[in-house]
């Protein structure tokens, strides 16, 4: 290999997003929560799902990871379970996280790991040229059905820790909330959820209707996003009036999924030695078991 081909292997790709994509204002903050927080390569896992918003694992300098359709929750899970010492960060879009991944992030609200989720949504298949997804609203192409709210999805599990949405229109707010997601997540304290309206302004534009119907919840006097049934109830009054919540909208307290289920008499999977001669032995024993 020549040393050319080594730079170029790892350079960072250049976003293959659309001019004016929310996406751009997600990437943007994200790498500054991460320049921020001095979190290094090294140090890094950026897992993606399908979709526009999927391909962000390649434009970053990290361990990167680009899942099957819908199971970049599992895939992180397992990275953060085979070394807790890993920021672990899967990303996605609403297509491809609450249609085929809607059960995985289901149970990753009800089991806590230390991992960041965000959802890039822009309420339409960006990717395949602008079909109805699960949080399109009625008449959306057709669409007879009302849109899902992840944020009330999400509120419904007594084990959530970190529920918030943030709006690449907003890019200040949004740098705060993806800080305040990381460091939740770099403290142990579980899973982070961090949906970002980001609109798709090739297939669906609304980032006129958003920013006229946004409503702030960090600038509401006495909202309190330690109570989860003031969170609910402000939330569905909100989305009856036509509007949609940002800011932190949830923190609660729960154990960490790594906290309850790794053995702390042991290293992590990833952080043993392979050559070990007791891992050889029981490699041998493996293998010996499919051999008459
Ligand atoms: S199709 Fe839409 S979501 Fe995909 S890159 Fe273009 S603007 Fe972004």
């Amino acid at each position: 290999m020549t040393m050319q081909t080594h730079i170029k292997t790892f350079t960072p790709a250049r976003p293959i997003w659309c001019a004016g994509c929310g996406d751009f204002a997600v990437q943007g903050v994200l790498e500054k929560s991460l320049h921020k927080m001095g979190i290094p390569p090294h140090k890094l896992m950026l897992l993606a799902g399908i979709g526009c918003s999927g391909t962000i694992q390649n434009n970053l300098p990290c361990y990167g990871y680009h899942a099957l359709h819908g199971r970049v929750l599992p895939a992180a899970i397992g990275a953060k379970l085979a070394n807790p010492d890993l920021t672990v960060i899967a990303a996605g879009g609403d297509g491809d996280g609450y249609a085929i991944g809607a059960g995985h992030l289901v149970h990753t609200f009800k089991s806590n790991p230390s991992i960041m989720y965000v959802v890039m949504n822009n309420c339409n298949y960006g990717l395949t040229k602008g079909q109805a997804s699960p949080t399109s609203p009625i008449g959306y192409h057709d669409n007879p059905e009302s849109g899902m709210d992840s944020i009330l999805l999400g509120l419904s599990f007594p084990s959530a820790t970190f529920i918030a949405r943030g709006f690449s229109g907003n890019p200040e707010q949004l740098e705060r909330l993806m800080e305040a997601a990381l460091d939740h997540t770099e403290s142990r304290k579980g899973f982070a959820f961090l949906e970002v309206l980001s609109p798709c302004v090739t297939y669906y534009d609304t980032h006129r209707e958003w920013r006229a119907r946004v409503y702030n919840v960090d600038e509401e006097e006495g909202y309190d996003p330690a109570d989860r049934s003031m969170a609910f109830q402000r939330c569905l009054k909100l989305r009856d009036e036509g509007r949609i919540p940002i800011g932190r909208i949830f923190k609660g307290v729960h154990p960490s999924l790594e906290s309850l289920t790794l053995n702390k008499a042991e290293l992590p999977p990833a952080q043993q030695k392979v050559g070990h001669e007791g891992h050889r032995e029981q490699y041998d024993k493996f293998i010996n078991s499919y051999m008459g």
